[in-house]
């Protein structure tokens, strides 16, 4: 499998789902919630070039839909409750698990492009 800086990239994605730094794995990648440290503190990787943008929470989007919609059909959910119900409490679940999700897929992602070199353009 292909390598970059020694690291392929399974062990990337998980130093970057846990908020690491994909090169070293030592130092966090972000300060606070979703902000990229400019460098790694630990290898000095530049990290913020790498362009993250909508992608993370496209994803996570996608992947917290499924995660909600699925078991709800499959438990017959529509079919239990009036939609007054329904509507405002799958929203707030979509939402909910997104913002708890997002920091961890935008580590992942950021890990990708890191792995990819696709730094952003100047
Ligand atoms: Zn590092």
């Amino acid at each position: 499998m292909a390598m970059r800086d020694g690291v392929d990239l399974g062990t990337a994605l998980m130093r970057g789902v846990t908020r690491k730094c994909p090169c070293c794995g030592q130092a966090p990648a972000f300060r606070g919630y979703l902000k990229v440290v400019d460098a790694c503190r630990n290898c000095q990787t530049p990290l913020s070039v790498y362009p993250t943008d909508d992608g993370p929470a496209y994803i996570t989007m996608i992947l917290i839909g499924h995660l909600v919609i699925a078991p709800a059909f499959m438990f017959g959910i529509f079919y239990t409750y009036p939609m007054q119900v329904l509507v405002p409490v799958m929203v707030g679940a979509i939402g909910l698990l997104t913002l708890a999700a997002l920091p961890f897929v935008k580590g992942a992602f950021l890990s990708l492009m890191w792995y990819l070199g696709l730094k952003q353009a100047r």
